[in-house]
């Protein structure tokens, strides 16, 4: 390997925030109702008033579109509508449903208000979106069987469902899709002390005892998102074992962190190597995507859904017509010098 590639592959990533290995065992830690989800309040409030509207009128509820970065709650959120509506949660995801059939199939399945869940909607095909429009507006699809003369067309009526779609790119998703969704909700990164009560609710569900300071010291270091804080968890009782009697404290989990490579901010070592690249090889920017996505062995999708979401939000990335650009802040972080304009090796509108 290069200097520059990465030494771990971003899925081996602890700050990950999508689902990797070891993350199945999750499931007890998701909230079971609304109560139980912590932040996203707007969102939690709007759609505490449309579920039970739509109980009161004995409707299913609308179409739910959930987008915001991976790790913030939409499985779990998808969950919790079906457990609140008192119906059964059908999970799939965009790339799953292959062909018109493979959707044709499951939506004949369904009952009378059942919740299905379609993660990675951005990712469905054109010829299955098709079959998605009459089936979210008018409860019914159209299949053709047969070729030619054999031909034979049916109108099946559907259950009336909830459609509850997620995305990471709501912008990706095509205008008469979009439009069907009666409910939009976007999620926001959550704030180190929403974080820290996760932390503790899952400690609590874990049997892992941990100090509040130490719940919120994991928490700042979890880049805004519940399921790298869950996973840090982990990590930093398997240290709290060890060295402090299965107490997670503000001391054990700083050292737990620290050996884990995860800074004060939650960068690992590949988010300050990215940063540093952006610095060394091109002068602070703005460097293309596809060009950093190159120097740094990493998927140029990777970088934008992934890594530069909370890069941006602690403002250490700009995102230019150009390129990249990284911050002054970012700089400092990363312990540079800052050069002079004239005989440095930033340049000036690297620091606007
Ligand atoms: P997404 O579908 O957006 O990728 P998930 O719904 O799978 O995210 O959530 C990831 C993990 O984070 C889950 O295991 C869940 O326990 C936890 N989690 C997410 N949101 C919350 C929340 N608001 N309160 C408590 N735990 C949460």
């Amino acid at each position: 390997m290069s200097e520059m590639d990465f030494e771990n592959r971003y899925e081996d990533r602890i700050v990950a925030p999508t689902e990797i290995m070891g993350d199945e065992g999750d499931n007890p830690l998701r909230p079971r109702s609304l109560k139980d989800y912590i932040g996203q309040e707007k969102a939690k409030q709007n759609l505490a008033v449309f579920m039970a509207a739509a109980k009161q009128r004995h409707e299913s509820l609308d179409h739910v579109l959930l987008y915001g970065p991976p790790g913030l709650g939409k499985t779990t959120l998808s969950g919790i509508i079906a457990n609140e509506m008192g119906v059964n949660l059908r999970i799939t995801s965009g790339p799953a449903i292959e062909k018109p059939g493979d959707l044709a199939a499951i939506l004949t399945n369904l009952n009378d208000g059942d919740v299905l869940f379609i993660d990675e909607i951005h990712r469905i095909s054109r010829a299955v979106e098709e079959i998605l429009y009459p089936a979210m507006e008018d409860f019914a699809i159209d299949i053709v069987t047969g070729k030619g003369q054999m031909a034979a067309a049916y109108h099946l009526p559907l259950p009336r469902f909830t459609l509850v779609g997620a995305t990471t790119r709501a912008g990706q998703l095509t205008a008469p899709l979009r439009d069907r969704f009666g409910v939009c909700l976007r999620l926001e990164l959550y704030t180190p002390e929403e974080l820290a009560k996760i932390v503790t609710r899952s400690a609590g569900i874990l049997n892992i005892p941990i100090e509040p300071d130490g719940a919120l010291e994991i928490a700042s270091r979890s880049r805004g998102t519940p399921r790298i804080a869950n996973r840090m968890l982990k990590r930093v009782r398997d240290f709290a074992q060890v060295l402090s009697n299965g107490i997670i404290t503000l001391e054990t989990a700083r050292i737990a962190l620290e050996r884990l490579e995860i800074d004060e901010l939650g960068l690992d070592a590949n988010d300050r190597r990215m940063l540093s690249a952006i610095v060394k090889f091109y002068r602070g920017g703005p460097v293309g995507l596809e060009t950093l996505a190159a120097a740094i062995g990493e998927e140029a999708v990777t970088i934008e859904d992934v890594i530069e979401p909370y890069l941006m939000q602690i403002g250490f990335l700009n995102r230019t017509p150009r390129g990249r650009c990284i911050t002054k802040a970012a700089c400092l972080h990363l312990g540079y010098d800052l050069p002079d304009a004239q005989d440095g090796q930033l340049k000036i509108e690297v620091f606007s």
